[in-house]
């Protein structure tokens, strides 16, 4: 579905991703694991169109048997419309409206009234704290619920494939393994998901494979479940 080859990311004269190949099958998780400054979260800003100067090839199958489009070049809201959405790390919710409001904002390219009805029944069904809290304001959330909100807006663009930058950061554990069961629902319910993380060992747990980064290059990747039991996987990222 997504194909990734040679990428280079750079600011100013630092070379966040130095050369990064990667590719997502349709209808599986994929994560990327690694360090702070690894180059996770600049290889998914890239995907999403919101890195400028980046040199390599991204190219993008929405559905099976159509030619493959580059996506180099385009904007954040073209990636939209093609089916790619984005939860940011930091949430990014927008604290002055409601959590409905905040929802109904991420269908802003859509026209399909009662299909967005539906997908947000569908995204309340998921996270049925949001529904109870649809009339509060975003930024009275908690951390956690702020999260499930900009999982919940990516979600409302009714994108193909769902990019997830950190959905557990600043999560309680209980709420952590929530919103991996989420994310597994979500999959399982027909969507691509690229999950970038810090926590490797709950990624690695749900994700179909996975690339381990390291100073903006792919050091190692393969099934989550296999590295999950690579001894090196283990001492670098797992505790051990
Ligand atoms: P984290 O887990 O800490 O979010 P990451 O793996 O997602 O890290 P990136 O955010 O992609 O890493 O950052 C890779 C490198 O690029 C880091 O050294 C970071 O400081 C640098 N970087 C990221 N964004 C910018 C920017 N807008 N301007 C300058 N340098 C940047």
């Amino acid at each position: 579905m997504l194909e990734i080859r040679d990428l280079h990311v750079r600011y100013g004269g630092i070379q966040a991703v130095q050369g990064v190949s990667l590719s997502i099958a349709r209808g599986s998780i994929v994560t990327l694991i690694g360090a702070n400054g690894a180059g996770k979260s600049s290889i998914i800003r890239s995907i999403a169109g919101l890195n400028k100067t980046i040199s390599g090839e991204i190219f993008f199958t929405r559905h099976d048997g159509e030619e493959p489009v580059s996506l180099r070049g385009l904007k954040p809201e073209d990636m939209v419309r093609k089916g790619i959405s984005l939860s940011p790390e930091g949430r990014r919710i927008l604290p002055h409206l409601s959590v409905e409001e905040n929802l109904y904002l991420g269908a802003y390219s859509r026209k399909d009234k009662d299909e967005i009805a539906a997908d947000l029944e569908w995204v309340y069904s998921l996270f049925p704290r949001l529904k109870e809290r649809s009339w509060q304001k975003g930024g009275t959330l908690s951390g956690g619920e702020q999260q499930m909100l900009a999982v919940g807006r990516a979600l409302m663009s009714r994108p193909d494939l769902l990019m997830l930058d950190e959905p557990s950061l600043g999560l309680a554990p209980l709420l952590v393994r929530e919103i991996f069961e989420i994310i597994k629902r979500i999959n399982a319910e027909g969507k691509t998901v690229l999950l970038v993380e810090q926590n490797a060992f709950a990624a690695l747990s749900v994700a179909h494979y996975a690339y381990i980064l390291e100073v903006g290059r792919v050091v190692l990747e393969g099934p989550g479940r296999e590295l999950l039991e690579n001894p090196k996987v283990k001492e670098a990222y797992l505790g051990g």
